[in-house]
């Protein structure tokens, strides 16, 4: 092995899309930071996670189920798929189950987009889009934010006979805003037949808008219109990667054809079907949230910083720098993200946290704004 130089490169042998990619930044470990800077109780708020725990119910049927991991999971997900289309008043097979949203994300450019298609994206939206259509060798065309929010006018114009896909984050990750009622109502009367709209909802719960559209409301048989939840942000799972899809029978079934059989673990099948249950959880972290929202637009207001209102769990908000604040407030032990990956390089993105937490983070952003 060592030594020897290879005849041929392994971004030889793939799509240039692909080749062209730079991969997702994770973030290290918590644990490997407190080790790298000496210290403890490093409070993270980088990835939008629930801060208040998962379930105990989700963790109660977690534990009851650890005795049969000898066995695959049902690859069907029957009795989830039953209680989500119940929950929906959908028949179960217009509802998919994904290892995470992210999956069927994957999937959907997957099945739809090649190379010569393209599909339709914000600039600044989730990096999972634009990494899942160059896998798939298609071409993003990317329309501008107006005011921090997606412009669902421009998208619409941006579509083209080649656009299979539109990916809508609403709320938009990193930004936090939603588009309204008739902004979306404008939008579907202009999507041509064969694109498919992707409305991802993974902040569904968190929005307080009256104006906020649920997607749900839109299928009428007819339409090709996904709608994309997940039980990783409001319920608390993002460990265990699960999320879901409501959607024409015709594309739940296109979307059975590629996926993996068993693409969703037995823990996380059972602990999703204890956590619907789990109201207690649910009103919890959305009081913790509202509480956690109100006090840091107070805090970043009364700091001078500009933030984009959120209707979320996390803020966007402009430091001047993004990647140095990122860092000194790393060395003061609070993780946020820095947002140069998203081309927002004045901003970093910081999710809500528990009262301590967000009281840790405004504290280090002081003291990191007032050295500098
Ligand atoms: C967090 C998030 C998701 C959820 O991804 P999972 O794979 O379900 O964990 C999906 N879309 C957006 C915009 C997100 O921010």
């Amino acid at each position: 092995m060592e030594g020897r130089k290879p005849l041929v490169k392994a971004e030889e042998l793939v799509l240039p899309s692909v080749a062209a990619l730079a991969p997702y930044e994770p973030g290290k470990p918590v644990e490997e930071v407190e080790r790298e800077l000496g210290i403890k109780n490093v409070v993270k708020l980088a990835s939008n996670e629930n801060p208040v725990g998962p379930s105990p119910l989700a963790i109660k049927a977690i534990q009851n189920a650890l005795h049969e991991l000898n066995r695959y999971p049902d690859g069907d997900s029957y009795y989830l798929r039953q209680r989500l289309a119940q929950h929906h008043n959908v028949s179960p097979q217009r509802i998919f189950l994904g290892d995470g949203s992210c999956e069927i994300l994957n999937l959907l450019a997957q099945l739809f987009l090649r190379p010569g298609l393209n599909a339709v994206i914000s600039a600044h939206s989730f990096v999972i889009y634009s990494l899942a259509i160059a896998a798939a060798g298609a071409q993003a065309k990317v329309v501008p934010l107006r005011n921090f929010t997606l412009d669902l006018d421009a998208m619409a114009d941006a579509i083209d006979e080649s656009t299979r896909l539109v990916f809508l984050g609403n709320p938009n990750n990193p930004t936090g805003t939603i588009y309204k009622r008739d902004a979306w109502e404008r939008f579907l009367a202009r999507v041509p037949p064969r694109t498919v709209i992707v409305a991802d909802e993974a902040y569904f719960e968190f929005v307080r808008d009256p104006d906020y559209p649920d997607s749900l409301r839109y299928h009428d048989g007819e339409r090709l219109l996904v709608t994309l939840r997940t039980f990783s942000k409001i319920f608390g799972l993002a460990g265990l990667r699960i999320g879901y899809a409501v959607a024409r029978e015709d594309i739940v079934g296109m979307l059975n054809h590629i996926r993996q059989p068993f693409n969703v673990s037995t823990l996380a099948q059972v602990a999703v079907l204890a956590a619907m249950d789990d109201h207690e959880h649910v009103r919890k972290t959305l009081e913790v949230n509202a509480r956690g929202v109100a006090y840091l637009e107070r805090e970043f207001r009364r700091l001078g910083l500009d933030f984009v209102p959120t209707q979320a769990n996390f803020f966007l908000v402009d430091v001047g720098d993004g990647r140095a604040v990122f860092e000194k407030l790393l060395r003061l032990g609070v993780i946020v993200r820095p947002m140069n990956s998203y081309g927002l390089p004045r901003h970093v993105r910081i999710s809500v946290g528990l009262e301590e937490e967000n009281h840790r983070l405004i504290e280090a952003l002081e003291t990191v704004l007032k050295a500098s």
